[in-house]
């Protein structure tokens, strides 16, 4: 692919945040929030369920809660990311049990990569991420134009069915 194939879009200063974390790694996320609580509440933040729960209950933040993870909230926010709704995923899964919807988990870990969105699945990530000067800062990213490549691919396999 040629660099002009390529998309400029910006993410807005106020990054919307999804915060996401497996049972044995709540507690975790949620000290994580009261401790950055300051720096979270120039943002705008969402969830899976419980986690959104708990950590609007610990910090007295709002955050807008999706459907719990296992019935379908890393779906939502996987969505909400390719619809340009999310700007940034904190998610700290757990890397020593299996959870039942492991597919779910793969996939949000792998849209948060299609769309060049910064994530921390652990909390040394997380604290450089919000550390960094373009937290507050509009910031331009490029991503390849799905568009025409789309568009490409499908004239490929119409040409295909239709020789
Ligand atoms: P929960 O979901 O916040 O509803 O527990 C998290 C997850 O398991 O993905």
């Amino acid at each position: 692919m040629m660099e002009s194939d390529k998309v400029k879009n910006t993410v807005p200063a106020k990054k919307r945040i999804a915060l996401v974390a497996h049972d044995h790694r709540k507690d975790e996320l949620i000290e994580w929030c009261q401790k950055n609580r300051t720096v979270l509440e120039e943002h705008q933040l969402c969830g899976t369920g419980t986690t959104a729960a708990l950590i609007a209950r610990a910090t007295g933040l709002p955050v807008t809660a999706y459907k719990s993870g296992p019935l379908g909230g890393d779906q939502q926010i996987g969505a909400r990311i390719a619809e340009g709704g999310i700007d940034m995923l904190i998610f700290f899964w757990d890397p020593l049990e299996a959870q039942p919807h492991d597919p779910d988990v793969k996939a949000l870990l792998r849209i948060a990569v299609v769309y060049d969105i910064p994530a921390a699945n652990n909390q040394s990530t997380a604290n450089f991420l919000l550390t960094s000067p373009l937290l507050k800062e509009e910031y331009v990213r490029e991503l390849p134009d799905y568009g025409s490549l789309l568009a490409e691919r499908a004239d490929r396999l119409a040409s295909k069915t239709e020789s």
